[in-house]
């Protein structure tokens, strides 16, 4: 493994890059948090300090995404495989099937998952275009009784996003929005519920987002645990046991970062010229290539495959070289991928970009 004296571009799919100025903060206060003589995570969470932590980055999430007020905001821990549970625990209705559209490596995930629990119908699947783009929606086969419609708005191994929102009229759509939320504006009230991981947009492993319509946290059954019920979480605050304090924290700096910046509509511009240089690069080339359709084409995780495989070892030894790291496929597809979340600078890209090019020469 290279060793590097100074910070590199990464390309991490997840845990993945943080604003370095998120980072610098959190250092200048890791031993002595404002003055309290302790750093932020010897504190209790029900302390003065943590709470108002707790409550500056919800009214900071709000903001970001202009959450109205019937939706309450979780911060749990888990991950998105939690939900992939917590969700056909709380919003499975009787006899009522739940909803899955299969659009890749995550929505099946979350589809097996929910299968241990109750009836589950697939409404639409692109196995059938080798998961390089998303069905159009009038092919969708949605039963008129559903407990919910889970979708996947983009897809991060397999790099297919939706440019659009599923309308299922009164079923609830659910959304693992884990590797695109506060990429861009979202209309929040078009959905039931909301998920996702922190460790790509939000802030380090360990800490999960729910955002969630207040009809559907009267909805979970009394007899499952505390933990994994909504409602007992939305009464808690979050609170029921102890939550993940370090990362909430920080998580409250990559908001204020966001805000700082101008917001989501600000970060989407930024995110948008980012991805269209790379698949500029890519579409370019003779030896690189990008199968998803256009309008399907992920803005966060750009996979890409080099005409000769036996060139992609000597790929990653030379961008690991030039301080470009963690370009390696997923394992279920292979091949590279460029995850380009918020905090991914539009230098690393153009670095990412130079470097590319300069390989295709060498090797193309
Ligand atoms: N859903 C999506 C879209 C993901 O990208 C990931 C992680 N890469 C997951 C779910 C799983 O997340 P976790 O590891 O937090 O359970």
């Amino acid at each position: 493994m290279t060793e590097f004296n100074h910070r590199v571009h990464n390309f991490c799919a997840g845990p993945a890059a943080l604003p370095e100025s998120v980072l610098l903060r959190a250092q200048s206060e890791l031993l002595n948090f404002r003055n309290s003589g302790s750093s932020i995570m010897e504190m209790s969470h029900r302390g003065s300090i943590f709470m108002a932590i707790a409550a500056e980055a919800e009214a900071r999430l709000r903001l970001l995404l202009s959450i109205p007020d019937n939706y309450k905001v979780l911060f749990l821990q888990g991950g998105a495989h939690l939900q992939f549970a917590m969700i056909p625990m709380n919003l499975m209705l009787k006899d009522q099937p739940m909803a899955f559209a299969d659009t890749g490596y995550w929505s099946r995930r979350a589809i097996k998952e929910a299968a241990l629990l109750g009836n589950v119908i697939t409404v639409t699947s692109s196995k059938n275009n080798a998961d390089t783009a998303i069905p159009e929606f009038n092919t969708w086969n949605i039963p008129d009784q559903a407990s919910f419609l889970h979708y996947t708005p983009n897809e991060t191994i397999h790099g297919i996003e939706f440019d659009w929102i599923p309308d299922a009229g009164d079923i609830p759509l659910v959304a693992d929005l884990s590797s695109s939320i506060l990429s861009q504006p979202l209309d929040v009230s078009k959905f039931g519920l909301i998920y996702a991981g922190a460790q790509k947009n939000i802030g380090p492993a360990g800490l999960t987002l729910v955002i969630i319509r207040d009809d559907l946290v009267a909805r979970a059954p009394k007899n499952i645990p505390g933990y994994l019920n909504y409602a007992t979480q939305v009464e808690q605050g979050s609170m029921y046991n102890t939550p993940a304090t370090f990362a909430w924290y920080l998580a409250n700096m990559v908001f204020e970062w966001l805000l700082n910046l101008g917001g989501l509509s600000a970060i989407a511009k930024i995110n948008q010229q980012k991805a269209e240089l790379l698949y500029k690069c890519i579409d370019d080339s003779d030896l690189y290539s990008n199968p998803v359709r256009r309008q399907n084409r992920s803005r966060m995780n750009v996979p890409f495959i080099l005409k000769d495989p036996n060139l992609d070892k000597v790929f990653l030894m030379e961008s690991e070289k030039n301080g470009l790291l963690n370009l390696k496929g997923h394992r279920a597809v292979g091949g590279m991928r460029a995850s380009l979340y918020n905090a991914v600078g539009i230098d690393s890209v153009k670095a990412l970009t130079d470097f590319m090019r300069e390989f295709e020469k060498k090797h193309g």
